[in-house]
């Protein structure tokens, strides 16, 4: 039995944790938050539930679908409603892209990276953040956590944060006899860049009448880059309530991601009215919100192809939307889940 050490429980770690689940390989996830899911995140206030990062997920190949039925039917929610467009004026129109599956779960969109590490023994350590890693002489990784706690050793080392933490990872590692590999990789993946998206939510005591569940800005002109109703969820959003998630481009995100809640979300409720055109969204009952600094790659890793296998062969492994080089949810979790056969296959 071999022990395998995963840094993340997004998609992409929980993946690769459920690749793993069929080998007697003894598997550990060292997250840094309360929770599970990473990006594919879910709050709930009063009675509602929404999913202030990914929306839902695609139905990707069809393999995708196939695998959402798998882990269970109860709860799990298909919008219905479609996505529309608009532009740098505000103009809302009907989208003539084919609509696709939307799904998430009426527990919200956590449910998928929980659901897939119930099917897997793997030990999942919550609040435990990544800070260190080392190769021994035998070829073992050991994590070292922010509490200074030891993690490991382990046979083989996956690493799934968003680039520039990896890269961060990878500039605290200590890999003796790496000749370059290890350079190679960090500076590879510190160049896969990342923007940055301040989510806002708005909650009112109204359902808006609107034919659409969501509507995305396609020039990228626009402050607000997507606006989505969680009421198209099943069992997100009491009847009769609405609730708005603004995903803020960007240029906003930046100029704006360290105002405070109240100025950001009075701002945001004003552009959310003046972009569906009803003056009473300006005025929520209640807000939330939520920084990403690292929401979406740009692009996908670019490494030296050398420095990578030679990283497998020392049995350090990436995984994650950025490796895939698709900022997705699916995408990220069939990375992860080949990131986990490609571990299975070298133990
Ligand atoms: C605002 C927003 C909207 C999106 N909308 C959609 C959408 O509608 N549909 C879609 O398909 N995709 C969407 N995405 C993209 C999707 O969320 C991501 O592609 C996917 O969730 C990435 O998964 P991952 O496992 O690669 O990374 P992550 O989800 O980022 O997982 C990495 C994990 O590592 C943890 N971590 C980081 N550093 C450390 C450390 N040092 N030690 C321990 N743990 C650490 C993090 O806490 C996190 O849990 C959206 C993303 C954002 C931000």
């Amino acid at each position: 039995m071999a022990h395998i050490g995963i840094v993340g429980a997004g998609l992409a770690g929980a993946g690769a944790a459920y690749a793993l689940r069929d080998t007697d390989h003894d598997v550990t996830l060292l997250e840094k938050s309360r929770g599970v899911g990473g990006r594919a995140a879910t709050r709930r206030r009063d009675d509602c539930r929404y999913d202030h990062g990914a929306n839902y997920v695609k139905e990707g190949d069809g393999r995708t679908v196939d695998l959402l039925h798998e882990l269970g039917d109860d709860g799990l929610v298909d919008a219905e409603e479609p996505v529309w467009t608009f532009d740098r004026d505000g103009a809302i129109e009907p989208s003539d892209r084919e609509e696709a599956h939307k799904f998430t779960w009426t527990a919200g969109i956590t449910q998928f990276a929980k659901r897939l590490l119930a099917e897997t023994d793997a030990a999942v350590r919550k609040t435990t953040r990544a800070e260190s890693v080392a190769r021994d002489d035998a070829g073992a990784w050991t994590v070292t956590d922010t509490d200074g706690d030891e993690h490991g050793p382990f046979d083989a080392l996956l690493l799934t944060p968003p680039a520039p933490q990896t890269a961060d990872l990878l500039a605290a590692t200590d890999w003796p006899g790496a000749d370059g590999a290890l350079a190679a990789l960090h500076d590879a993946v510190a160049d896969t860049e990342f923007r940055t998206i301040r989510t806002l939510v708005f909650h009112y005591d109204f359902a808006l009448d609107v034919p659409w569940y969501a509507v995305v800005n396609t020039d990228k002109e626009h402050a607000v880059g997507w606006l989505a109703r969680e009421e198209c969820k099943d069992g997100h959003v009491p009847d009769g309530e609405g609730l708005l998630i603004a995903q803020m481009s960007p240029a906003w995100s930046v100029e704006h991601y360290d105002d405070p809640l109240e100025s950001a979300a009075e701002a945001g409720a004003d552009l959310v009215a003046d972009l569906v055109g009803d003056d009473r969204l300006a005025d929520p009952d209640w807000v939330d919100d939520q920084g990403w600094r690292y929401a979406l790659p740009d692009e996908g890793l670019a490494a030296d192809a050398e420095a990578l296998a030679s990283a497998r062969e020392a049995g350090l492994f990436l995984a994650g939307d950025w490796v895939a080089g698709a900022a997705r949810a699916h995408e990220a979790l069939w990375n992860g889940v080949d990131a986990g056969d490609r571990i299975a296959d070298r133990l």
